[in-house]
């Protein structure tokens, strides 16, 4: 029997790479008209836009180029998936790229001496809290802790850390999941003198590498499907049929296709209404329904040459980071020649015009006159996430992929894996298949 994926996101995908690859013959089932989920690219104009606006982290030591090395030729790898610069922080005008190690620490105009040793401090506190786990702290939000540490030295070091908060969970720093601001990588290393040194030396990277797939997020989704996976896209599952705690089918419209394992990608707060026959008893996220807000630009001409510094800008004032790139940085393919793309986003906090308001503000701020170079423009509203990383729903009250029905798993970014977006789904692609090589082994 085939085991049964529900859902195209990255990761359903990643699941059935490498099922695929160790002998399985998965079928995907996904209810929209496109695989990928919220990895995917489409066209406005002459333009081609993402799901939003996306970065994707740990290019070089991280999950999803793990896999995508381990199961997909690497020499691709290498070509279509392109590191890229860091993150530029702004704090009103001032702006500097955000620093990544120790001699970059020491050359950032936007703190003094003072928030530079306590930014310091933090981050050798939290490659040992790495190291030990943040468990400990599950409902502990990442402002309480760092603030009872001492670490926030000044309201300008508070408003750098709260934009990697509204970046990375979805909320603002008093809200934040303490496990988001802490490399949780590192878990399994020792942390010798060397292996600090190597983390904040002069070559030490701290985000190992933003990268971005030349043709845009498509490329992603699409070289795993190339391998040969079988994904029947406009394929609703209405129904996962359980008995004596065991799946044995699903309906996918109105055929029933028997099988032995079901893999879920959806909601995990929705999966209750597809079972008939048993419950799932595990853990449900406690996802709101928080959203992502982009605005689209494109310019008929070259309004901006930032990527001479970095490419990636995080935008600021306490109350509504925003982040925005030139995606033609990233890919120039994704525009007419000459022209230029570039993505705005904040996370979707407050009433949308409100919002777009001050999104158009700071535009305005970074390229004067904008308005009259712009030749498309589209404002994009989606999930950013399946689950908001508030400290009540930090990873360690997510899910684990095996359930406690025979033959149900779950991956995605509502179950607990490591890291954030792309990475959290190869994460959890991979937990999920420790369990099933055990459950299956014969
Ligand atoms: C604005 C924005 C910015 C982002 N930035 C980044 C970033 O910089 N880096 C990063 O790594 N990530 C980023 N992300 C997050 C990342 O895109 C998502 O976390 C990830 O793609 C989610 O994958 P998933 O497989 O968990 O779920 P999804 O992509 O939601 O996939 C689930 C799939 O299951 C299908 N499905 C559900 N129920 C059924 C059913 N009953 N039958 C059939 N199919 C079903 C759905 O249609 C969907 O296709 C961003 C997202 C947004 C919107």
């Amino acid at each position: 029997m085939r085991p049964v994926i529900i859902g195209s996101g990255m990761g359903g995908l990643a699941i059935g790479l490498i099922l695929k690859k160790n002998g399985y013959s998965p079928i995907i089932y996904e209810k929209d008209k496109k695989y990928g989920g919220s990895f995917r690219s489409y066209k406005k104009g002459k333009y081609q836009i993402d799901t939003g606006l996306h970065m994707l982290t740990r290019g070089k030591t991280g999950e999803l180029p793990i896999l995508m090395k381990k199961y997909i030729n690497p020499k691709i790898f290498e070509k279509h998936f392109v590191l890229q610069k860091h993150y530029k922080f702004h704090i009103n005008d001032q702006g500097a790229p955000l620093p990544m190690n120790l001699s970059s620490l020491k050359n950032f105009p936007l703190l003094n001496a003072k928030e530079k040793t306590a930014f310091l401090r933090m981050f050798i506190h939290f490659l040992r809290l790495g190291r030990a786990g943040t468990e400990k702290y599950p409902n502990i939000t990442a402002y309480n802790y760092i603030n009872n540490k001492g670490f926030i030295a000044s309201k300008k070091l508070l408003i750098l850390l709260n934009a990697f908060s509204w970046m990375s969970t979805g909320c603002s720093i008093k809200e934040g999941a303490l496990e988001r601001f802490v490399d949780t990588f590192v878990r399994d290393k020792k942390l010798t003198g060397k292996y600090i040194l190597k983390h904040i030396g002069p070559r030490a990277d701290a985000t190992e590498g933003d990268w971005y797939p030349k043709g845009g997020l498509k490329m992603v989704p699409k070289y795993f499907v190339n391998e040969g996976l079988d994904v029947k896209t406009k394929s609703k599952i209405n129904k996962i049929y359980v008995k004596d705690n065991k799946v044995y089918a699903v309906k996918v419209g109105r055929k029933i296709v028997k099988t032995n394992m079901v893999i879920y990608d959806g909601l995990v707060k929705n999966l209750n209404k597809l079972i008939v026959g048993g419950t799932y008893k595990g853990k449900v996220p406690k996802t709101e329904d928080y959203e992502a807000i982009t605005i689209w630009l494109g310019f008929k001409e070259k309004v901006a040459d930032w990527d001479k510094e970095s490419r990636v800008y995080c935008m600021n004032n306490l109350h509504s980071p925003h982040w925005g790139v030139f995606m033609t940085d990233f890919d120039s393919t994704l525009a007419p020649k000459g022209h230029q793309l570039f993505g705005i986003s904040a996370i979707l906090h407050k009433d949308k015009k409100t919002l777009v308001k001050e999104m158009e503000k700071t535009i305005e701020k970074m390229i004067p006159n904008y308005k009259k170079y712009v030749d498309m423009k589209y404002i994009q509203v989606n999930r950013a996430e399946k689950t908001l990383q508030k400290a009540n729903n930090s990873m360690w009250n997510l899910p684990e992929q095996k359930t406690n029905i025979k033959g149900l798993y779950l991956v995605g970014t509502d179950t607990k894996a490591f890291g954030s977006g792309g990475t959290m789904c190869a994460d959890s692609a991979n937990r999920c298949w420790t369990y099933i090589q055990k459950d299956y082994k014969d």
